[in-house]
C-alpha cells in the first residue's frame, strides 16, 4: 500500500508527498511527508499541516 498526498510543494512546485513516516503524539497522529521531486519534508498533524516555521 503506497501513501500519496496531494500537497503543492512550496519548493519545487510539485504536488505529489509520499508518506514516510507515522507515529502518534499528545496532539493526536502526527504524519511526516516527502516531495515526490525534492527533499522538502511535510508534517501534519490529524491532517493539519504543523510544519514549525
Ligand atoms: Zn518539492
Amino acid at each position: 500500500m503506497s501513501l500519496e498526498l496531494e500537497h503543492d510543494c512550496p519548493e519545487c512546485g510539485n504536488d505529489a508527498f509520499w508518506q514516510t513516516a507515522s507515529t502518534n503524539v499528545h496532539l493526536g497522529e502526527k504524519t511526516k511527508y516527502r516531495c515526490t521531486e525534492c527533499d522538502y519534508g511535510l508534517v501534519l498533524i490529524n491532517g493539519v499541516d504543523s510544519s514549525e516555521h
